[in-house]
């Protein structure tokens, strides 16, 4: 086995954010299906009600107060937030084990909480997006046609929209999700241009290629 084999990558965090009904959770869906084996999505913590198509275990893990309050309270969290009334995490620990394993991180979490990343001392791998709709009536009737939620709930998700939308400028990135195939294909490129930026064990290829070549050379 060559040295340059063994050397693993720590991944990084990718953050998606946008206010709901924008196309996040199908532009986060598509890139975890493209990248079955690098990539993998944070599975959050979360207080609220399960909508009837999740699956506890994918899409949350469905907990009750006390319990979100005792993991907050053990540091279990890498972040929190209340959203929409009800309140989200990040447990800490699956992230660690998928970055050490040398996977990328998917998240798809507030504004609140990638500022959190951003301001930790993980800041340095965490590279944030923030997804745009293309206007306010799309979004309207985005989120009326997932017809998952009553009225009032679109009205509330719709109002966060408003006090969600402006923080884009605390992002890396931002995309307009006019069209979700060349909106995918951004977020793709993002990926790969951040992976490209990040080859942390260099080091060590480079100590063997140096002590190869002094050997190679005599
Ligand atoms: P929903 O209830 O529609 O699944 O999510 C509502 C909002 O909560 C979304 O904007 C989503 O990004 C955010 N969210 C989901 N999980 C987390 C989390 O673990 N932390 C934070 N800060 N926000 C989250």
């Amino acid at each position: 086995m060559s040295a340059s084999s063994k050397i693993v990558d720590r991944g990084f965090m990718l953050v998606v954010s946008s206010p709901s009904g924008a196309g996040k959770t199908t532009l986060t869906r598509n890139l975890l299906q493209e990248e079955k084996d690098d990539v993998v999505m944070s599975v959050s913590v979360t207080t609220r009600q399960k909508r009837p198509s999740e699956i506890e275990g994918v899409h949350y893990n469905f907990i009750t107060q006390k319990r979100f309050d005792q993991m907050r309270d053990n540091g279990d969290l890498l972040e929190h937030a209340k959203v929409h009334d009800h309140y989200y995490g990040t447990p800490r620990e699956p992230v660690d084990a998928a970055l050490a394993a040398g996977k990328d991180v998917l998240f798809d979490i507030d504004w609140q909480g990638t500022r959190q990343l951003k301001e930790s001392v993980l800041a340095p791998d965490v590279v944030t997006v923030f997804v745009l709709p293309p206007s306010a009536a799309e979004l309207k009737a985005r989120l009326e046609r997932r017809a998952e939620d009553p009225a009032d709930v679109i009205a509330r998700r719709l109002r966060n929209a408003a006090e969600e939308i402006p923080h884009w400028n605390e992002y890396d990135y931002v995309l307009v999700n006019s069209d979700l195939d060349k909106s995918f294909m951004r977020l793709r490129s993002i990926l790969q241009t951040e992976r490209l930026k990040r080859v942390q064990n260099v080091q060590t290829l480079v100590d063997q290629l140096v002590a190869d070549l002094a050997k190679l050379t005599g």
